[in-house]
């Protein structure tokens, strides 16, 4: 064996526990799947072996779950899925030149044109308080506005908007919501990045806790550890996430309005290690969790 290979299957044996097959000539080792395996309330692998690793093209497969779970992709997402911080870090100082070079690659996300944070602006130049009104009116408060880093912008595509920033488990702006102050038509303007790609201030999300599932930023505020759908449907990247990361109770609060589209989302996420975990609320039609302040204690409703 080379001697990255080696120190690869050493580490994937680390996170996987030891290897089946392993054919060098075809750069292919499988190991069994951690999802599988505790879907089966096996601690130690269910020995099928179905978790398949091409360490020369560095992608990972499961044959059984990997389109109901997600669990494929290239190898960091593995290690993110199963590993520690650690090696996903030992990981990332091994695998090869040619994929480190593609992630730079990727174009990374600004916040727009003439973004301010309030604490940074004139209080008397008009946008300023119109833009701080705007929040007071909706329940923000300074505390909320330093914690997410909200800001406005009166220049570019953007002008006229409250930015509010979303960012990843590394700290690095994954998107922002653009909402304006003023009445216009076009309420919401949001940058060009894929909503379904990324996770709303993932950086933020403690998946070992309670998590309530928001329709919109403004929904965040009020809740402790919100995950933020930005829209009315769960994201397959949200779901995976969801199913493998979270410990504690998931608790769907879409609007008032949303109700059938909540309890989609319900009969989505109540199964496999989910089971018995998932509850909803019922808001008041015209309600959602901004207007209520994120007091929902007497709107849960229970599923039969
Ligand atoms: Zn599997």
């Amino acid at each position: 064996m080379h001697d990255e290979v080696e120190v690869l299957v050493e580490l994937l044996e680390e996170v996987l526990g030891e290897h089946h097959n392993h054919y060098e000539s075809k750069a292919q080792i499988s190991f069994d799947c951690p999802r599988c395996s505790e879907e089966k309330g096996l601690e130690n692998g269910d020995g099928k072996g179905n978790l398949e690793i091409n360490y020369s093209k560095h992608v990972f497969k499961c044959w059984s779950c990997g389109d109901t779970f997600g669990t494929h992709g290239p190898l960091g997402k593995l290690f993110d899925l199963f590993g520690t911080k650690k090696q996903k870090k030992i990981y990332d100082l091994i695998k090869p030149e040619e994929l480190k070079v593609e992630d730079k690659k990727k174009v990374f996300l600004r916040l727009p044109e003439g973004y301010t944070k309030f604490e940074d602006s004139n209080p008397r130049f008009i946008p300023h308080r119109e833009a701080l009104n705007y929040l007071i009116s909706r329940g923000v408060t300074e505390d909320i506005i330093k914690k997410y880093n909200i800001g406005y912008t009166v220049k570019g595509d953007f002008a006229y908007r409250i930015i509010i920033p979303s960012y990843n488990t590394e700290g690095k702006l994954n998107y922002f919501v653009g909402r304006a102050w003023m009445k216009r038509k076009d309420k919401y303007k949001n940058p060009s990045v894929p909503k379904d790609e990324i996770i709303f201030n993932e950086s933020l999300i403690d998946w070992s806790k309670d998590i309530y599932l928001v329709e919109g930023a403004f929904d965040s505020f009020f809740l402790d550890n919100p995950l933020v759908m930005l829209g009315k449907k769960l994201s397959k990247l949200a779901f995976e996430n969801l199913y493998n990361k979270s410990q504690g109770n998931i608790i769907i609060c879409c609007d008032g309005d949303a109700w059938l589209d909540g309890l989609k989302i319900y009969h989505e996420l109540n199964g496999g290690r989910l089971y018995n975990k998932i509850k909803i609320v019922k808001l008041p039609k015209d309600k959602d969790i901004c207007d209520l302040k994120g007091n929902i204690d007497e709107y849960y409703y229970e599923i039969k």
